[in-house]
């Protein structure tokens, strides 16, 4: 399971999962308000990520320009599935019972993977803090743009490097510095067991504008996005 290319992770067979997640979520009478704002939200999301891949394309060269707006009009296909070896959503974003007692919210997708399989990057940007003495476990917390990305229960531990905090796994040949810049579709990491977990996942947590969002949601839009460009 070696890897150390930046390669971004097309969505492929992880459909029949989201639509079970959305289907269940549609269902529920109560929760179709929250449905549509949901949807709403990612209206928003688009069109960020639209003006951000829009602008920067008007001062290239047309055919680049071309070839840009092209897969502008289809922004979330840049992105990357955050993790290999795909197994199953174990935990979705929302309320649920703690496996460790009571009810939590829990801010994050759980994706199950087999211990050591690679994590990626989902979206190219800086490194803002990794940790290893929280419930998140050793982790990576990266800034794009409006965006931020959390990585939970990896492998490895924090260390000091000439005054910088350091993420090392040296089994998967991973440093990942604070303040470094990250491509989308680079390893940043292995699956682990670190923190508070039951088994080996990752727990993918995303932030836009400083609120969480459903991580599912924003996988939903890269697969139809993936799917357009076919
Ligand atoms: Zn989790």
């Amino acid at each position: 399971m070696k890897s150390s290319s930046v390669k971004a992770i097309p969505i492929k067979g992880f459909t029949q999962a989201l639509m079970g997640h959305f289907s269940q979520l549609i269902q529920s009478r109560r929760r179709r308000s929250y449905v549509y704002a949901r949807l709403l939200l990612l209206g928003c999301l688009s069109l960020w990520m639209l003006t951000g891949l829009v602008l920067p394309a008007q001062r290239r060269s047309a055919a680049a320009a071309e070839v840009e707006l092209a897969r502008a009009a289809n922004p979330w296909s840049f992105a990357s599935f955050p993790v290999e070896n795909f197994q199953a959503y174990t935990s979705p974003f929302g309320y649920r019972q703690s496996p460790f007692g009571g009810e939590q919210f829990h801010y994050g997708l759980d994706i199950a993977a087999p211990l050591g399989s690679y994590i990626r990057n989902w979206w190219e940007g800086e490194v803002i803090e990794v940790s290893d003495d929280s419930a998140c476990g050793t982790s990576v917390v990266i800034e794009s743009g409006e965006w931020q990305h959390i990585y939970c229960h990896m492998q490895g531990y924090v260390t000091y490097e000439g005054g910088s905090r350091v993420m090392v796994d040296p089994g998967g040949n991973i440093r990942i510095r604070e303040g470094g810049t990250i491509s989308t579709g680079q390893p940043i990491g292995r699956v682990g067991m670190t923190g508070r977990t039951t088994g080996p996942h990752l727990h993918w947590g995303l932030k836009f504008e400083s609120s969480w969002v459903d991580p599912a949601m924003v996988l939903r839009a890269m697969y139809d996005d993936q799917q357009a460009l076919r």
